[in-house]
C-alpha cells in the first residue's frame, strides 16, 4: 500500500484529486487485485489506479467485449439491440404502461408486452414477468406451495453461479422439498411415488451450466407431467427452463424453449430474460391462465414488479426474438469472423490470426462450442485495452491477449480498431 502510494506517477493525481482520494483508490484496487486471484504487479496496480480516477467516466459506461463469451455476467448479460434501446428511451418519460389510450380506462400492466409473449409462446395462455429468473421461481414456489412440498429431482439441485443455490430459494418460500431419484437419475416413478395430498407442485429444472455424462437421465417432462397426473390431476407442474428462449432454436439444439416445454404438458415455465432471450434483465413466466394470475395475484408479486423500461426493451424482444446481438453473436459464421479478425490484423499492422471458440456464457448450453477466431496480441495489450475509450475487455490467457469481435455489432468494429491502435501505440510501458 504504502510503496504504491509512494510512487511517483502518482503525484500528479495526488494533487489533482487529493489524498485520500487517492488513498482510498489505491485500496480498492489492491483488494480488487487480491480478490482476482492473480495479483498484478507493482506497474500494474498504478496503471489501474490512474485509471479508476480518471474524470468524468460514468461507472456504467459502455465498453466493448472482446471476449467471445456471448452472456458476459461481469459485463451485463445480454446487451440490448438498437431497438430494444429506443423502445426504453421512449418508455422513460410518461408511458401508458398501466393505461389503455383505447378505453382512458386503467388495465393490466404492461398488457401489449405480455400480450406480444404470448403470442410469441404457443400454449402460453396467459404470461407475467417478474425482475429475473430467480424471482420468477420464487414467486411460483410461493404461490404454489409454500407450507407445502415441492416435489423435484436430486439431480436438479444445482448452484448457479455466485453462490445462488436453487434448493435455497426454494426452501425460502415456505415450502418443503421433496427430493426424488439420484444425483444422477430419476425416473417418472420417483415422482409418481412423492406426490400426495402434501405436494403442491412438482419442479423441474434445467441444470443449465453443466452436463452430466454415463449411467444417468431424467425423464422428458411429457413423462413426468403424465407420472404426477396420474397420482393427482391438480398438481401443476413448473418448470425452470433458465435460458429463456420462446421457441426452439435449431442453432441451439439441446437448449429447452418454452413453447416445448408447454406442448409437453408443463403448467408453468419460467426462463431469465437476458441469457439466450437477448432481453432486459427480468425473469418470465409463461402458461396456465389460471396458475399466471394467482402468481400475478400473489403480494410477493408487488415486492417482483419490474419497471416500464424493462417491459419496453423486453416487448421488443418478445416482437422479434432474432433481431438481438445475442442472436447474432451466437449464430456469427466463423469465415467471417476470421475475415474480421485479418481486417483488425492488417489495420493495426501487429498480430496473428487464431482460432478461438466463443462460449454461450451465463451459465447457459456448457460444453456447446462456438467456432471462430481472434487477434493474438501480447500480453500487456490486455490492460491497455481495458483502460482505453472506451475499454475493451479481452482475454488474456498464456501469455497473450485474443481480442475476439463475435460479440460486437457490426458497427462496432470500427471503434474496436481504433482502440487496438491506441493501445499499441501506448507502448508495454
Ligand atoms: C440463470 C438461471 C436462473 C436464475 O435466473 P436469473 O435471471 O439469473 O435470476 C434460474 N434457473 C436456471 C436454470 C438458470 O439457468
Amino acid at each position: 500500500m504504502d510503496a504504491v502510494l509512494a510512487t511517483p506517477a502518482l503525484l500528479p493525481a495526488t494533487s489533482r484529486h487529493g489524498r485520500s482520494a487517492v488513498t482510498r483508490a489505491v485500496r480498492r484496487t489492491l483488494a480488487d487485485h487480491r480478490s482476482s486471484g492473480s495479483p498484478g504487479s507493482h506497474d500494474d496496480v498504478v496503471d489501474d489506479v490512474l485509471h479508476a480516477l480518471r474524470d468524468g467516466a460514468p461507472p456504467l459506461r459502455p465498453v466493448l467485449n472482446a471476449t467471445g463469451v456471448v452472456i458476459h455476467t461481469g459485463l451485463g448479460r445480454a446487451p440490448l439491440s438498437g431497438t430494444a434501446r429506443a423502445a426504453l428511451l421512449d418508455a422513460a418519460g410518461h408511458t401508458p404502461v398501466e393505461f389503455s389510450l383505447t378505453t382512458g380506462a386503467r388495465h393490466r400492466r404492461g398488457d401489449a408486452v405480455l400480450q406480444a409473449l404470448t403470442d410469441a409462446v404457443p400454449g402460453a395462455e396467459s404470461a407475467h414477468v417478474v425482475t429475473n429468473g430467480a424471482a420468477a421461481l420464487l414467486l411460483a414456489a410461493t404461490a404454489l406451495a409454500s407450507g407445502r412440498e415441492i416435489v423435484v429431482s436430486r439431480g436438479q439441485l444445482v448452484q448457479i453461479g455466485d453462490g445462488f443455490r436453487l434448493p435455497e430459494l426454494l426452501t425460502t418460500t415456505g415450502a418443503r422439498l421433496r427430493e426424488v431419484g439420484t444425483t444422477n437419475r430419476t425416473s417418472p416413478a420417483d415422482y409418481a411415488d412423492a406426490v400426495g395430498a402434501a405436494t403442491g407442485a412438482a419442479l423441474i429444472v434445467h441444470p443449465s451450466n453443466f452436463w452430466v455424462g454415463g449411467f444417468a437421465g431424467t425423464p422428458d417432462v411429457r413423462d413426468v407431467v403424465a407420472a404426477v397426473r396420474a397420482v393427482r390431476e391438480d398438481v401443476p407442474v413448473v418448470v425452470d427452463i433458465g435460458s429463456g428462449l420462446l421457441t426452439r432454436r435449431s442453432t441451439l439444439p439441446e437448449e429447452p424453449d418454452a413453447a416445448s416445454v408447454l406442448a409437453a404438458g408443463a403448467d408453468l415455465v419460467t426462463a431469465s430474460g437476458d441469457k439466450l432471450l437477448g432481453g432486459p434483465q427480468s425473469g418470465l413466466i409463461l402458461g396456465r391462465r389460471d396458475l399466471v394470475e394467482r402468481l400475478r395475484r400473489h403480494t410477493l408479486a408487488r415486492a417482483l414488479r419490474v419497471d416500464k423500461l424493462t417491459l419496453a426493451a423486453l416487448g421488443t424482444v418478445a416482437d422479434d426474438p432474432t433481431d438481438t446481438p445475442v442472436h447474432r453473436a451466437l449464430t456469427a459464421r466463423p469465415d467471417e469472423l476470421e475475415q474480421a479478425c485479418r481486417a483488425l490484423a492488417d489495420g493495426v499492422g501487429a498480430g496473428a490470426v487464431v482460432a478461438h471458440d466463443g462460449v454461450v456464457g451465463g451459465g447457459g448450453a456448457p460444453g456447446h462450442r462456438l467456432p471462430g477466431f481472434a487477434l493474438a496480441l501480447p500480453a500487456w495489450v490486455g490492460a491497455r485495452l481495458r483502460h482505453g475509450e472506451p475499454p475493451v475487455v479481452a482475454r488474456v490467457v498464456d501469455g497473450r491477449t485474443l481480442v475476439d469481435p463475435r460479440c460486437l455489432e457490426a458497427d462496432e468494429r470500427g471503434t474496436l480498431l481504433a482502440a487496438l491502435r491506441a493501445a499499441l501505440a501506448s507502448g508495454p510501458g
